[in-house]
């Protein structure tokens, strides 16, 4: 399995992240007919500025750099948005928020969280999807959504953490 992105020990150009996360973006909401204004651009560029998730307050000031009237509701809309249409997904241990590197296809979000340096990469494993439903299933339990978050070290971190 080749690593991650998000990981350190994975050296890529991130531009070429950022670059593809705006061409899918368009391309998805001209498909779904959907609007994607400068600001909703703006956000998915500052969500994407990293492969740590971003909180919403971080989005707003560096938003703020660039439209001063920008204020909370106007974060929070484009977040929702590019939530709804599953550009982004929100980490909820975090309160934060990263990009999504699959949002052609509906799916559980799945991520490795590096507590040492913030990295989050996203799995895209449908064994554990379907292992959680089955399980869920057996119990007469209906599972609607699915978000793994597992905290740990990343490759990069381990070393020095663990000594
Ligand atoms: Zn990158
Ligand atoms: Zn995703
Ligand atoms: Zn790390």
């Amino acid at each position: 399995m080749p690593l991650p992105h998000a990981f350190k020990a994975d050296p890529h150009d991130h531009q070429l992240c950022v670059d593809e996360a705006i061409e899918v973006a368009t391309r998805i909401c001209a498909e779904r007919g959907m609007r994607f204004t400068k600001i909703r651009e703006r956000v998915l560029t500052l969500v994407w500025s990293g492969h740590q998730p971003i909180g919403a307050y971080a989005i707003l000031k560096a938003l703020q750099s660039e439209y001063p009237r920008a204020a909370p509701p106007t974060v929070y809309r484009a977040l929702d948005f590019l939530i709804e249409i599953g550009l982004i997904h929100r980490i909820e241990s975090m309160n934060a928020f990263v990009g999504c590197t699959h949002p052609d296809e509906r799916h559980a979000g799945q991520f490795l969280i590096c507590k040492n340096c913030g990295a989050a990469a996203e799995l895209d494993d449908p064994q554990i999807n379907d292992a959680v439903q089955r399980t869920a299933g057996a119990l007469g339990f209906l599972a609607q959504r699915q978000m793994i978050e597992v905290t740990g070290l990343c490759p990069d971190c381990r070393p020095a953490a663990t000594g």
